[in-house]
């Protein structure tokens, strides 16, 4: 659930904000005090901020400031006067959007969700970077479970990439194939540490110049295997 933080003196517009934000789904907290807020902004973890202008002590603009040094967290401003929409805009504070008293709560309730939706893919596009390993001409792509060697594309079986991504992400480990074996196939399935020399077997032919003389996977005798780094 997304949590609001309103930071607004007028107490009967906080409660209101919050009212109408709690009914289309959000965890929301108010303060009435501008310096509390902003400390509780920069302290604790909030989904988006909005915050009233003219507050006692400390004002919204310089409350926007100092959010914004740490956080790129949406902020929406509210404001009494259509005038204060330009400074807003002129002091470059970084805050994502403003809205003018009086406002209607489903307005609010609309503004708050599109900021959040936008924040929210923002976030997701940078983790939905691919997860790579790369090795000496081999390149994994585990998000996309693709394999390319010296820069061409090679297909493997489901089993072949999990052993492969496997003792690449551990180089230099040796394994049994016992081990192998439990951490590639689970313990239900039929088979035995044969399937294990098999798969190598198979990977090798792909990624290996010389399967005779493996310069990735190295057979360690009596014992099992492991990526050489
Ligand atoms: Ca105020």
């Amino acid at each position: 659930m997304s949590k609001v933080l309103i930071i607004e003196d007028e107490v009967a517009i906080a409660d209101l904000e919050k009212d109408y934000l709690e009914l289309s789904g959000f965890e929301v907290e108010t303060e009435n005090d501008g310096m509390v807020g902003l400390k509780r902004a920069l302290s604790e973890d909030f989904d988006m901020y909005i915050l009233d202008l003219m507050l006692p002590g400390i004002d919204g603009f310089e409350i926007c400031r100092q959010i914004r040094e740490e956080k790129n967290t949406p902020i929406l401003m509210v404001s009494a006067k259509k005038d204060d929409i330009d400074k807003i805009r002129g002091l470059g504070l970084g805050a994502d959007d403003y809205i003018t008293k009086p406002f209607s709560p489903s307005e609010l309730v609309a503004r708050v969700k599109a900021h959040l939706a936008r924040y929210e893919r923002l976030i997701g596009s940078n983790m939905m970077e691919n997860d790579i390993i790369e090795i000496r001409g081999i390149r994994i792509d585990k998000t996309a479970r693709r394999v390319w060697v010296n820069g061409e594309e090679k297909q493997f079986t489901t089993k072949e990439f999990d052993l492969l991504t496997f003792l690449a992400e551990h180089p230099n480990h040796v394994f049994t194939k016992e081990e192998l074996f439990r951490e590639i196939w689970d313990m239900e399935s039929i088979g035995d540490i044969a399937t294990v020399t098999v798969h190598i077997k198979k990977i090798r032919e792909k990624i290996e110049m010389n399967t005779n003389k493996p310069q990735y996977i190295e057979t360690i005798w009596g014992v099992g295997y492991r990526f050489k780094l």
